[in-house]
């Protein structure tokens, strides 16, 4: 029986992890299927405090695992599938205590008092109907997975948020020029973000657009967008070798089922703190928050997360 699983390895979760840990709690983690989180698609973090001079996203990811193993954390590279709350019954047939099941794609199933999920939130698509298809075939979520593969020539970028802008200035570096595509006549990105995007002269914002179809070649990669113009509905082909959709994620928080509630974006609610309405459940970062939605934030909550299963488990007799 653990004391702690942590699902997901982003900033919230090796932050529960290294407090966990310090606590002497033995966390496991439990890393998902994109170990390291939402950080490892990003090229330099300016933000989180301490590092005056940025740091690569990665890398501060890979400082967040060091820091989580030194102090007892086990990672195992596995995708959860379910979870499941279940009772012990004492020799008199009593119930004894509350536990977990958590269940792995591949068929191990853990046993733990507490469960921290802190898996995070995931691209969004725009549900045409070729999109799944084209994934890695002209259409991908991560510029700086994909954006070298498409040097000196016309891509686009969907969306007008912090990660459109963001994209849009990275994939500058490699391509010729940059469709900043927008439903509206203005970003939603912060000013800094948005200001720094519209002076690149090789970022072009197509306003008040949406892509109603993306065009493929013989081979069956993308070849070009079928742009609309939601103000006067006209369309027009826009020539491009990759799309890069940045509008936004949806919350990993599906497989919990109905041990939590969630909003109608299917972010999770907590109760308070990080508490969900299944006492030994808590939720921290991206899967819950999508307000604020910041490495910072996550890695708070994580914090929160940790400091609240440590005291459910001191009320439940383990020290
Ligand atoms: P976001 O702020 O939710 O922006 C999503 C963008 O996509 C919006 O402009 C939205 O348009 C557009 N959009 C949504 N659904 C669409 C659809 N079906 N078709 C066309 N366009 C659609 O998401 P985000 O940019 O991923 O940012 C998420 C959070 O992370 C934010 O809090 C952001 O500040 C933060 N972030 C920070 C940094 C940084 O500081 N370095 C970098 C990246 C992200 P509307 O504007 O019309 O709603």
């Amino acid at each position: 029986m653990e004391n702690v699983i942590i699902i997901g390895t982003g900033c919230a979760g090796y932050t529960a992890a290294i407090y966990t840990g310090r606590a002497n709690l033995k966390p496991l983690i439990l890393s998902g299927n994109m170990p390291g989180g939402q950080l490892t698609t990003t090229t330099e973090v300016e933000n989180f405090p301490g590092f005056p001079n940025g740091i690569m996203g990665p890398e501060l990811m890979m400082n967040m695992q060091a820091q989580a193993e030194k102090f007892g954390a086990r990672i195992e590279y596995t995708l959860v599938s379910s979870v499941e709350r279940k009772q012990k019954r004492d020799a008199y047939g009593q119930f004894d205590f509350s536990y977990f099941e958590v269940h792995t794609e591949g068929g191990t199933v853990y046993e733990t008092r507490t469960v921290i999920v802190a898996t995070g939130a995931s691209p969004k698509h725009l549900g045409l109907p070729n999109e799944k298809g084209l994934i890695g075939r002209g259409l991908t979520s991560c510029a700086t997975c994909d954006g070298a593969f498409y040097r000196n020539v016309p891509v686009c970028v969907i969306g007008g948020g912090d990660s459109a802008c963001e994209e849009a200035g990275f994939l500058t570096k490699f391509a010729s020029t940059v469709y900043l595509i927008h439903r509206r006549d203005s970003l939603r990105a912060s000013k800094i973000m948005a200001d720094r995007a519209l002076a690149n002269p090789k970022i072009r914002p197509v306003w008040n657009s949406t892509v109603a179809e993306y065009l493929t070649d013989e081979k069956g990669e993308v070849r070009a967008v079928m742009l609309e113009n939601l103000i006067t509905g006209e369309k027009s082909e826009l020539e491009l070798k990759c799309v890069f959709v940045a509008i936004g994620h949806v919350p990993n928080g599906q497989f919990l089922g109905d041990l939590v509630d969630t909003d109608e974006g299917g972010y999770i609610l907590q109760t308070h703190g990080t508490h969900t309405k299944t006492e030994g459940l808590f939720a921290a970062g991206d899967v819950a928050d999508h307000v604020y939605r910041q490495a910072i934030t996550a890695a708070g909550q994580g914090c929160a997360a940790a400091l609240e299963a440590e005291r459910y488990l001191a009320d439940h007799g383990v020290h």
